[in-house]
């Protein structure tokens, strides 16, 4: 019994006390790191979590590693959790940049380094580094592979032969994840002299992030606001050219609505629909002809980053940042690591996605 209780009180003792009570030369195996990743509907986020908990885990890391299911008060709850566990580090993905602020000053008061993973947590001055991808380079390449899918442009940058006007639509993702406005603004700094010269027509006249926002990047809210757009501004016979989209999930709604009002059958071509993530159900699309292009992330490296990054504070030491400007959450500026990303048109599958061995011929080519 006595040898019990003492156990059980040392647990408690050591649970609660984040890392704050640490000198650097733990073991690795007396580190927990605890995960938050906002959702398992999109593929993307279950390949980070399982490569950031495999990398912590092959060093030797105790890894905590939830899901939130998209919703909030889950995410906030699972993150109190970590916290009172006695995490050492957190590496927490947001659903809300917003939403995670009480936790974060926990986190600061157990003297937990906190990582925000690919979405920066805003509004706090409790995020210790930021890992992520050039987002505003995203959006150029979104708002780019647009035009260049349309004939504007050729991939090398020069004028391409066609002529407008072309009809577009725009969609964004959620508006309270910090990288929409990234995106967002990064695609249209791209298409806007094309729609100031009326090369480009946004015949439903929503621009504005408010009126394109997809809340959660829900693929079937997409497919309902695509809908909505072909009856309200394409139901006198004219026919959409092209799709900014922010997320592959995003595109194959688009892409449904489209197909569903006859686009992909005889002369309605399917509009050029652009994407993000390299989602493998969209680069079949992208194989068959069907979506345009999407821009890839290589979640590993990001994944890698973050190892890194969560290692380095175990160490008890600054993690290595190459942007110290950009990233203003609203109450400071947060180290970055930012990693490159890559645009994917049908020819580039081989070379960017198959040979990096990111996807498989046979994952790309299955169900044909
Ligand atoms: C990520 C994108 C992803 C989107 C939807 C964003 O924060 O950066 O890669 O497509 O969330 O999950």
């Amino acid at each position: 019994g006595g040898a019990a209780l003492a156990l059980s009180l040392a647990a408690c003792s050591g649970g609660g006390a984040g890392s704050g009570d640490k000198t650097g030369d733990e073991k690795p195996s007396d580190l927990t790191i605890g995960v938050s990743m906002p959702t398992q509907t999109s593929e993307r986020w279950i390949a980070d979590g399982n490569a950031v908990k495999s990398k912590l885990e092959a060093k030797g890391y105790k890894v905590d590693l939830q899901y939130a299911g998209d919703d909030i008060p889950t995410q906030s709850q699972q993150v109190d959790q970590m916290i009172t566990q006695g995490a050492d580090v957190l590496i927490l993905a947001a659903i809300d940049g917003t939403a995670l602020s009480s936790q974060l000053q926990a986190a600061a008061a157990a003297k937990i380094p906190v990582i925000s993973y690919d979405r920066l947590i805003r509004g706090s001055k409790d995020v210790d580094f930021y890992v992520s991808f050039d987002n505003y380079k995203v959006g150029v390449a979104q708002g780019t592979a647009l035009l260049v899918g349309l004939g504007l442009l050729n991939k090398d940058g020069t004028k391409g032969t066609a002529k407008g006007p072309l009809n577009v639509e725009l969609f964004a993702g959620s508006l309270d994840d910090n990288n929409t406005q990234y995106f967002f603004g990064g695609a249209m700094d791209t298409l806007k002299p094309f729609i100031e010269d009326g090369t480009l027509v946004v015949k439903s006249k929503q621009t504005t992030p408010e009126q394109v926002a997809i809340l959660r990047w829900q693929q079937e809210t997409a497919q309902k606001r695509m809908e909505n757009l072909l009856t309200s501004s394409y139901n006198d016979g004219s026919k959409v050219d092209g799709v900014l989209s922010p997320y592959d999930g995003i595109s194959r709604g688009i892409i449904t609505a489209l197909q569903n009002a006859g686009y992909g059958k005889g002369a309605k071509k399917l509009p050029v629909v652009t994407g993000q993530d390299a989602e493998i159900a969209s680069i079949k699309l992208i194989n068959d002809g069907v979506q345009s292009s999407t821009v890839f992330k290589d979640t590993r490296l990001l994944a890698e980053q973050a190892v890194n990054a969560a290692e380095a504070f175990l160490q008890k030491k600054q993690p290595q940042a190459n942007d110290t400007e950009t990233y203003n959450n609203g109450v400071k500026v947060v180290p970055a690591y930012l990693l490159p990303i890559a645009t994917v048109y049908k020819d580039d599958i081989k070379a960017t996605l198959i040979d990096s061995g990111y996807w498989t011929a046979e994952e790309v080519a299955a169900g044909q």
